[in-house]
């Protein structure tokens, strides 16, 4: 049994629609069984979220998820033509049909449970199953969607569910990389890649794959393959570290426009105070990145931190009423940063990449604005108009002068 998740692209045009028909067709007449999970035709979910932004200043949650659902809806409609077009019996699936059980969180709703009842027997009487992702049904009905890039995690929720030997992620590159392919020429295709390596990848920025989608498929270790729909060539496995992933030092370099910055200015230093700033937010369901406190001067401290820049407006109006409260002499904000980070197992047992990473800034005069390490990476926020250098300064110093195993 697989899974098979075709991206935007791979579902871009009616000839490409043709294309992935053909090879879930082949996948099929080869004897598997065959699950497949599409995304939104390239583009659809930007125009649908840009006709709500024109209509509204902040469009309403519950209506967004509505709105943006039906990207997923044509695909697999069409999907299921050209596959019934070439005489496989197909059927089509929105997530309510699968009980695609989520939360509440419009936007970013997290999956709870799956039935597999209507998938497997589809696939088990010969048929496929031709899913929509990115969506799914909280407890009162609503629709929900899973946030961008959802529907990877979609993906190998369904390959969890109905237990299958392997969940493809079929894409627009062929394979996960050291870095972006279109930010960095010299990027290298990876063979392998542990899931501790590519959740830190995928939460730093590399979008090839959601975060979510490699919680899951770590938790029930699904292997993942994530492959071109372009190609036969093979892609990148990701799965459970072995002994011989450690000797790497660098695997990766990860960029991230899409946080912002937010300080404090001069806040009275008291116990208590971090929290009565930050527990607002997450109530908020906004996920704080990076903190820093100063050393406290004369009884008073800055303190910064990032949130997604889509939660920006928000976590800021937040932060201003508690300013105002507790005393602070202003609040500060910055939409213009990247978050750059190095990723690598073999950082556990080797110090000194952090002292390297920040030796290659300082040779191009970048100016580092924050720095947060974890026992295998290592993150600084800078202008986001480095971002593109950093990534290919840090990439040739870490990795191409390094040694990896990689394909060709
Ligand atoms: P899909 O529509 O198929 O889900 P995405 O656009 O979400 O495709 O993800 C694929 C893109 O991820 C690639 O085109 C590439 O620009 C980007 N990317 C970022 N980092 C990496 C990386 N380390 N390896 C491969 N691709 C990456
Ligand atoms: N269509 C959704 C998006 O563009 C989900 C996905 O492509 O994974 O984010
Ligand atoms: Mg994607």
């Amino acid at each position: 049994m697989i899974v098979q998740k075709y991206g935007g692209t791979s579902v871009g045009t009616i000839e490409r629609i043709k294309a992935v028909a053909r090879r879930v067709a082949d996948s099929r007449a080869a004897g598997n069984e065959v699950v497949v999970v599409v995304s939104a035709m390239a583009g659809e979910t930007n125009r649908l979220l840009k006709l709500a932004a024109d209509l509204s200043p902040q469009p309403d949650a519950r209506e967004s998820d509505v709105l943006v659902a039906t990207g997923e809806q044509v695909s697999v409609a069409l999907l299921s033509m050209a596959l019934l077009d070439l005489g496989v019996p197909a059927r089509s699936f929105l997530g309510h049909q699968i009980r695609v059980c989520t939360d509440g969180v419009f936007g970013k709703a997290r999956i709870k449970s799956i039935d597999a009842g209507p998938m497997l027997e589809t696939v088990h009487g010969g048929g496929v199953a031709v899913v929509a992702g990115f969506q799914g049904v909280d407890e009162a009905h609503n629709i929900t969607t899973l946030g961008r890039g959802g529907s990877d995690t979609s993906a190998v929720a369904m390959a969890a569910a109905v237990k299958a030997d392997v969940c493809e992620i079929y894409t627009d590159v062929d394979g996960v990389y050291t870095t972006d392919p279109r930010i960095c020429p010299n990027a290298r295709k990876l063979a392998r890649v542990s899931f501790d390596e590519m959740l830190e990848l995928a939460s730093l920025g590399a979008k090839v794959l959601q975060i979510r989608s490699v919680e899951f498929a770590k938790r029930y270790n699904v292997p993942v393959h994530v492959r071109s729909s372009f190609s036969d060539e093979p892609g990148t496995w990701v799965v459970e570290e072995d002994a011989s992933m450690e000797e790497v030092l660098v695997t990766g370099v990860a960029c991230d426009l899409n946080e912002a910055k937010i300080t404090l200015l001069r806040v009275p230093d008291r116990p208590g105070l971090a929290s009565k700033i930050l527990t607002p937010i997450a109530n908020a369901h906004i996920v704080v990145d990076m903190i820093i406190q100063n050393a406290s001067e004369e009884g008073f401290t800055d303190l910064t931190f990032t949130v997604p820049r889509t939660d920006h407006q928000k976590a800021l109006g937040m932060v201003q009423a508690v300013a105002h409260e507790i005393g602070a002499r202003g609040v500060a904000s910055d939409m213009s940063i990247a978050k750059v980070s190095v990723v690598g197992l073999g950082m556990r047992s080797h110090a000194g990449v952090a002292a390297r990473m920040f030796d290659v800034l300082a040779r191009e005069g970048i100016n580092i604005q924050m720095i947060s390490t974890s026992e295998i990476k290592v993150s600084i926020v800078i202008d986001a108009k480095y971002a593109e250098l950093a990534v290919r300064v840090l990439h040739q110093a870490l990795i191409e002068e390094g040694v990896r195993e990689t394909q060709a």
